[in-house]
């Protein structure tokens, strides 16, 4: 398989001699037309609903080749090599995907990319969520090791994009919060916040992920914990919270100290939360240019903004987005367009909004604890 070691192991002339060659394949295979399914031919080799590895090829369709599972007791019996992989509802061509996630690594608003890309700004909503959502399994198993910093970070919940008849409040006037994306100490009735978590280790590991809802707290810390197996000095603000979950974790804690009147930004050994409040410095600067971000879709974004950190650090600008294709096109993911918009919530609203015994928890006998 080419990687990079193999193309380390080439002379010179060998080098250029490839060099020239790709090019003119690339001439050739890489058109507007150009297929995302051409660029994954060769790596089926199990059944995506069952996983079994007993599959033949059963004929074409639309000039793709189908596969057939052999396994007796799958359901999915026929299927392509875009089968469950963010492209296979998509019927946008490879470049249109490579432009899209040159906007993507870039930020853009989704009007500016169906500018770029020349599509609906819906087709750019469902390509954005259906992209977070692949890469999402990536960095969920994120594995902190050495001194890691750690802080908390709170926004208020934001219901953009909820139906009017599924409100648990009512709304807000556009532009009434703007002072307040994101705060480390949100005023303001403390369960109508997100908690986010965020920790960098010192190879630059990220952990970017919704605690719930509130204030901090040990609880909160703790489903984080085996993510922190390997770190062994955890950097933070004087927060209680961290402190006992260092404890617990048997991790050192070293604080910054919190002294009346004087202004600390480093711990006694010189350690800050410098990576940290960058994270969150691009979360809100994010918010702002999105108008605001949906609560249901936050953890897409915080683990988009972590791919095109690692990105940042290990790729020149120019290879990313075939970085991104390569390492996302390929997973597994059964998100369709149809459900982008019923993810669950990854905050309770009852115990947000239970009280205001409005909308969706208006009848308070119903019993429909909703999330
Ligand atoms: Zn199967």
């Amino acid at each position: 398989m080419l990687n990079q070691e193999f193309m380390n192991t080439l002379s010179p002339v060998e080098l250029q001699f490839f060099q020239s060659y790709a090019y003119k394949l690339i001439q050739e295979k890489v058109t507007a037309e150009t297929q995302n399914y051409e660029n994954m031919t060769g790596s089926i080799c199990e059944c995506p609903a069952c996983h079994c590895r007993y599959i033949r090829k059963n004929g074409t369709k639309n000039h793709r080749q189908r596969y057939e599972c052999k396994n007796k007791d799958c359901k999915h019996r026929f299927f392509t090599v875009t089968t469950g992989t963010f492209f296979y509802h998509s019927k946008s061509p490879y470049h249109t995907w490579l432009a899209f996630l040159g906007c993507e690594l870039n930020h853009l608003t989704l009007e500016q990319e169906a500018v770029v890309i020349g599509r609906t700004v819906t087709t750019c909503f469902n390509m954005r969520h259906t992209l977070y959502s692949a890469v999402s399994k990536k960095v969920m198993s994120v594995s902190l090791s050495g001194i890691t910093e750690l802080d908390a970070t709170y926004t208020k919940i934001n219901l953009k994009g909820t139906k009017t008849k599924n409100m648990p409040r009512i709304s807000k006037e556009r532009g009434k919060h703007k002072t307040s994306l994101l705060s480390k100490n949100l005023a303001g009735v403390s369960h109508h916040k997100v908690c986010i978590i965020t920790a960098v280790d010192e190879h630059d590991n990220i952990l970017y992920r919704i605690g719930g809802l509130g204030n901090e707290s040990t609880d909160k810390y703790m489903k984080y914990k085996k993510n922190f197996k390997n770190s062994d000095k955890i950097i933070s603000d004087s927060s209680k919270s961290i402190r006992q979950f260092a404890e617990t974790c048997h991790i050192t804690n070293d604080q910054i100290p919190c002294i009346a009147g004087e202004q600390h930004y480093t711990t006694k050994e010189g350690d800050s939360l410098g990576d940290v409040n960058e994270l969150h410095t691009e979360l809100k600067n994010l918010m702002r240019k999105y108008h605001g971000i949906s609560t249901r879709h936050l953890q897409g974004y915080l683990d988009w903004i972590t791919i095109c950190k690692k990105l940042k650090y290990t790729t020149e600008a120019k290879r990313r987005s075939y970085v991104v294709y390569m390492d996302t096109a390929f997973l597994k993911q059964m998100l369709t367009t149809l459900n982008i918009c019923s993810q669950p919530q990854p905050v309770s609203l009852y115990d947000a909004y239970s009280e205001y015994h409005y909308g969706i928890f208006g009848d308070f006998n119903q019993n429909q604890h909703l999330s």
